[in-house]
């Protein structure tokens, strides 16, 4: 049995986040296109040969990605938006970007595409759109010349395709409705072009990714997939149907009919379904098991999992260990982080390590002995160490969590009679302005934290910095005519780490970069230990704010889902225990907020979406929980205190009683990408409160004009009543600069003026 090891996809982004710096120096016209081509290419030799020489046998292609995989499908298969085409029709890296970002450095500007959560990651993908009449045609080649770069290059490649189905189910149809499903023949034919010239560059195996198959599917949707796939054999490649994120049990009454050649599970996801799902599938399918956690950094328990598979070896079933999907979703190199407790970095691996783990596991498996088992022994023991930490139990914490009381989650008075006494608080006029929190993160800004981190000015120098810095975001403000003003979050690198950093239970790389969107990047803390809040994080910043205008100041907070969902998790204790101990922790912040005369406080849950587990069965308990978190967070505080939530990049139809259920005062929103359709929803399912739909793109530089802004909104009022719209951006301003932040709020407070009249 050869127990191939593989990956699903490594990080694209560089250790360094070389490919960041390259597109948006690109962007800016400070290196030329070449200069980016060779970036890209120095990234992916460098990632195929640390996989290879970590011991990983088949090395995917396919996974880089200029933007996003997505959107490189869009483009091999020729959908391309009427609105970001050349003249001529060709298809270039610039029409990729303006898909993108709505401008590149050659070709006409145009609303960018819009972009959505990879299913329940926090990756985000470009929407594909489709129109009634649209065609497909193969019309770029990055795949195959990526697949000859490695060929040549001597690496044994396993191209990764996104399958037919998932690109479509992903995409969204514009203009007349229809079934998105009709345009899979033409879709099919151009899937079949693709194999085909796979198979004259010699290629075996073609990962072909279908990450939908995690979902409950309508059964068009499974019977379109047996015929696809029928469609599909025959081109001289073998098909490695790729599911990962969850676990497919729920397709077995037909999926084993699929004319595929293997398939690879997600044995993280759908750890509980393994053993039914093995059971059903044809024996003569290539097995493949993602066993060691892609989206998550901590160690393999290597030595548990010889155990397991040892079993599964005796049924005589050969099988490929893979990671569970692609490790797009993980850091690429403990080795790089410096600065980690070395208890601490004993829990985790990156990418490179669980390219490691594969080979660890395999050896022993092709070749079992002593030696080896101690040694996977050797690698689990610090997982069993952590057990015991001080770093990871709190009881006073646990017994806390113990003792929440339902009432704890409730505002005293309903929604109306809050509102009124707000107003009477706050005297809004009638489409009140406000921003979602951040300002442009200056260079200055960043300067001086580094120079703080660095040591090289002290914290009296640094937080003097960081108020001046609040100050001339304030004085902004209140030059636009802003109602609502906001600090500007100077102080913050990332809505998340900030807080993190000031809890207990959590840890921090240097390093630990993962792609967002794009050039974007997070660095996700990690949850190792019960979490608390030992002291007030945000309180004299927004005070300090305050100080320093009459104008109503909103307090930021980042909620309980989204530090949850944006952090990586533990894996010892429950989502829902981690998410009710960040509760009672930001509580108190929101407490303390109130008492500082802080009035108007905003708790950010652009994650609660994301947070919703694939499957619809689980989504129910997992929404309760959710719900009771961010109620507990905001429950604490007076009628007149008015609490604000902000979700961006949010599908909410299917979880709108939820978003209800919050029962925040105010909610603001992205949807000028998506032309205020997405107010829809909130009308039809009479979403009680006030809503702020955001009125223009933060995401590109391009600068809102006074008639797009009230056109916008006036198609909003079409949804809501005025009497309950805000008038605000789509998120925070922080990638923005200056100049354009200035124009833009200036053009959308004169949009609201015009409005009162
Ligand atoms: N308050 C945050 C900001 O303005 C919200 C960011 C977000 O929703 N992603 O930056
Ligand atoms: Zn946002």
């Amino acid at each position: 049995m050869t127990f191939t090891t593989h990956t699903l996809g490594f990080p694209r982004i560089g250790l360094q986040r070389e490919l960041k710096q390259a597109l948006e120096a690109y962007w800016a016209g400070n290196i030329t296109q070449t200069a980016l081509l060779q970036t890209g290419r120095n990234l992916r030799h460098r990632h195929w040969q640390w996989q290879q020489q970590a011991g990983v046998d088949l090395l995917p292609v396919g996974d880089f990605a200029w933007y996003d995989h997505v959107l490189t499908t869009s483009l091999m298969v020729g959908n391309v938006p009427p609105r970001h085409q050349n003249s001529d029709g060709s298809v270039d890296l610039d029409t990729l970007f303006r898909i993108a970002r709505g401008r590149a450095p050659t070709g006409k500007q145009a609303p960018a595409a819009e972009m959505s959560k990879w299913f329940n990651t926090n990756y985000h993908y470009l929407v594909p759109e489709f129109h009634a009449e649209q065609e497909f045609k193969l019309s770029w080649t990055q795949l195959f010349d990526e697949t000859d770069e490695a060929l040549t290059a001597g690496y044994r490649v396993k191209p990764v395709l996104l399958g037919p189905l998932s690109y479509l189910w992903l995409g969204k149809t514009k203009g007349t409705a229809f079934d998105k499903l009709s345009l899979l023949p033409q879709l099919l034919a151009v899937y079949q072009q693709i194999l085909q010239k796979l198979a004259a560059q010699k290629i075996e195996w073609v990962q072909i990714d279908e990450p939908v198959l995690a979902l409950d599917l309508p059964a068009e949707w499974q019977q379109a997939y047996l015929s696809a796939y029928q469609q599909l054999q025959g081109s001289g490649c073998k098909l490695l149907l790729t599911t990962y994120l969850g676990g497919i049990a729920h397709q077995l009454d037909w999926l084993p009919k699929l004319d595929v050649d293997g398939l690879h599970l997600d044995a993280v996801a759908g750890k509980n379904e393994l053993a039914p799902t093995l059971a059903a599938i044809p024996a003569h399918w290539q097995l493949s098991l993602g066993v060691i956690n892609g989206r998550n950094i901590w160690r393999a328990n290597l030595h548990e999992l010889y155990a397991q598979l040892t079993e599964l070896k005796q049924t005589h079933r050969d099988f490929w260990l893979g990671t569970s999907c692609s490790l797009l979703h993980s850091p690429i190199d403990l080795q790089a982080e410096h600065g980690l407790e070395p208890e601490i970095k004993s829990w985790f691996a990156f990418a490179r390590q669980k390219c490691t783990e594969l080979h660890l596991l395999q050896r022993t498996l092709r070749e079992p002995d002593d030696q080896k088992i101690l040694t996977l022994q050797a690698y689990s023991a610090p997982l069993r160490q952590r057990q015991q930490s001080v770093r990871v139990q709190d009881e006073t914490i646990q017994a806390a969590v113990a003792a929440i009381r339902p009432e704890d989650a409730e505002r005293n008075a309903v929604y109306a009679l809050r509102a009124t006494e707000q107003q009477v608080r706050f005297q809004l006029p009638d489409w009140p302005t406000t921003t979602i929190g951040s300002f442009p993160q200056t260079g200055e800004i960043r300067t001086l934290r580094r120079r703080f981190k660095q040591g090289e000015i002290d914290l009296e120098t640094y937080e003097q910095g960081l108020k001046q810095e609040i100050a001339y975001a304030v004085t902004e403000q209140e030059q636009i005519g802003l109602d609502v003003l906001v600090h500007g979050e100077a102080e913050r690198n990332d809505m998340v780490e900030y807080f993190g950093e000031q809890l207990t239970g959590y840890a921090f790389t240097q390093n630990g970069w993962v792609q967002s969107y794009g050039s974007r990047c997070v660095k996700p803390p990690v949850i190792v230990g019960d979490i608390s809040r030992p002291a007030a994080m945000t309180v004299r910043w927004s005070q300090y704010a305050q100080s320093l205008t009459s104008k109503p100041m909103k307090g930021m907070l980042t909620g309980p889902i989204t530090m949850l969902c944006w952090s990586f998790p533990r894996e010892d204790i429950s989502r829902e225990t981690m998410a009710l101990q960040l509760a009672l922790a930001l509580r108190h912040e929101v407490q303390d907020l109130e008492k500082a005369g802080i009035g108007i406080i905003q708790i950010d849950e652009p994650a609660l979406r994301e947070g919703l587990p694939l499957r619809q069965q689980e989504q129910a308990a997992y929404l309760n929980w959710a719900v009771k978190a961010f109620k507990l967070t905001a429950a604490g505080v007076a009628d007149d205190t008015q609490i604000h939530t902000h979700m961006c990049y949010c599908e909410f139809g299917d979880v709108m009683p939820s978003i209800i259920a919050l029962d925040a005062d105010v909610i603001t929103l992205e949807t000028s990408r998506s032309d205020m359709e997405l107010l829809d929803v909130f009308h039809h399912q009479a979403y009680p409160n006030d809503i702020g739909p955001g009125v223009y793109d933060i995401h590109s530089p391009n600068v809102p004009t006074v008639e797009w802004i009230t056109q916008l909104l006036q198609k909003a009022r079409q949804h809501i009543p005025t009497e309950r719209l805000w008038v605000n951006p789509d998120c925070g301003l922080k990638t923005r600069g200056w100049p354009e932040t200035r124009t833009a709020l200036s053009n959308m407070v004169e949009a609201a003026r015009l409005l009162r009249q």
